[in-house]
């Protein structure tokens, strides 16, 4: 059934998606609503995975439902998240892989992308429903339990992480994290890898730098007892289980079929990421009615859900000042990378690099021991417009 309300489609329902959606929500007159497509059943909270993947009775936390998403304040009927997955984007509509009130094609006025990455698994799920990636994660304790020793291939903040929570819980398994970069934690000031080393070494955790794990094609052994893993720099490690905490792949697929005007690409070929002017619409003045957003968008910023809120107000501003026929001058800001990271059970760092446009020479660093086993996640339902007041409601 066709609805007379003019559509403004957000494209990704994480961190990034849900806040514009929020934010656009808040400001959109009553003759347009607001469309959030996403495939998953409930958000994923990511920042959990890594923890929840090693300590069990948490994990069903980590799936919060969507049904607090818009606010009584801002027209629960009229705005809406749709269960699918966004096959293409077209200039003025976006087909589905499912239908949505009797279609698989919304026309839209202005669509959003904040589809962000793909990370492999235990730090991105491949099932779209709560059951099957609670099941995973439980599965994914049995395994780590069983190992008397694990490899983490990947020293960025899923692989340190992991690795602390690991040595934390689990004091007599052999924890090993291979990172191919000189540093860990690289992108940071070097300061960060040097607090991570000393947290390794006062808890007596490996690690190789410079090296990469030749991942066989088939995977690694799951079923206890050790095997050898292959490094880049032909040694042979021994363990009885591998974590892959590597890579982000960009999920930019769904803009394939449009061209461009120009013989510049709307991607960045050297990263995957969509080309964007300052105002977030894409850089090619054909589309001036796109915009991307979050990790999906090329904006030269560390990946953090912290600056995409930063954008996603930016977004809403911009398409408000759009509807009503005025130019979008809003900027996204710029900001050094930041991270607050676990480093354990209950040691907790908020780690910024120096802002070298102020002058600074040195990161900030706040170090924390406030820490709880399920990561706060209840103040994180909150936020989704969820309060819990029996904790079983976390099965929701
Ligand atoms: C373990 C961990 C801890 C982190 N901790 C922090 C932290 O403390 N602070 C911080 O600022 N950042 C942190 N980050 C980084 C942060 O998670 C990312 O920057 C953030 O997830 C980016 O959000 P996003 O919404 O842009 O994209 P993503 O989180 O990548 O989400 C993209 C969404 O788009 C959906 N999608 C993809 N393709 C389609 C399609 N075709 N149709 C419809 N939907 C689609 C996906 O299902 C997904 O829900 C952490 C990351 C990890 C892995």
């Amino acid at each position: 059934m066709a609805s007379a309300l003019r559509n403004i489609i957000v494209v990704g329902g994480s961190y990034v998606g849900k806040t514009t959606a929020q934010e656009l929500a808040q400001v959109v007159p009553n003759t347009h609503r607001v469309l959030l497509i996403e495939p998953h059943s409930h958000f994923h909270h990511l920042f959990t995975f890594p923890r929840f993947a090693i300590v069990p009775g948490q994990e069903h936390k980590a799936f919060i439902p969507y049904t607090g998403l818009f606010p009584s304040t801002t027209s629960p009927v009229r705005h809406a998240v749709v269960q699918a997955r966004a096959l293409s984007v077209q200039s003025q509509h976006v087909k589905l892989d499912r239908e949505w009130q009797g279609s698989r094609q919304i026309p839209f006025d202005y669509l959003v992308v904040a589809t962000g990455t793909r990370l492999v698994q235990p730090a991105g799920m491949r099932h779209d429903d709560k059951l099957s990636s609670v099941a995973y994660l439980q599965n994914h304790q049995n395994d780590v339990k069983k190992a008397k020793s694990i490899l983490i291939a990947g020293g960025g903040a899923v692989g340190v992480q992991m690795a602390t929570d690991l040595k934390e819980f689990y004091p007599d398994k052999e924890i090993t994290v291979v990172q191919s970069r000189p540093q860990l934690m690289s992108g940071f000031h070097e300061g960060l890898h040097d607090l991570v080393k000393e947290r390794f070494d006062e808890l007596g955790i490996k690690f190789v730098t410079g090296a990469r794990v030749k991942i066989p094609a088939e995977g690694y052994p799951t079923q206890g007892g050790p095997f050898n893993v292959e490094l880049t720099n032909g040694t042979q490690l021994s363990t009885e289980f591998v974590i892959c905490a590597t890579g982000q792949t960009p999920n930019n697929g769904l803009i394939s079929e449009l061209t461009p005007s120009t013989s510049e690409s709307l991607i960045n070929p050297d990263n995957g990421f969509i080309r964007i002017r300052p105002t977030m619409q894409f850089l090619d003045p054909k589309y001036s009615n796109l915009f991307a957003v979050g990790d999906i968008a090329d904006t030269g910023l560390r990946k953090a859900a912290r600056p995409g809120s930063a954008q996603a107000a930016v977004v809403a501003k911009n398409i408000q000042a759009m509807i009503e026929g005025k130019n979008p001058e809003d900027v996204f800001p710029r900001m050094p990378a930041a991270i607050h990271l676990t480093l354990g059970m209950k040691y907790n760092v908020i780690f910024r690099n120096p802002n070298v446009a102020e002058g600074q020479t040195e990161p900030t660093i706040m170090k924390k021991l406030d820490g709880q086993e399920d990561m706060n996640v209840e103040a994180f339902w909150q936020r989704l417009g969820v309060s819990i007041e029996s904790s079983n409601q976390y099965h929701l």
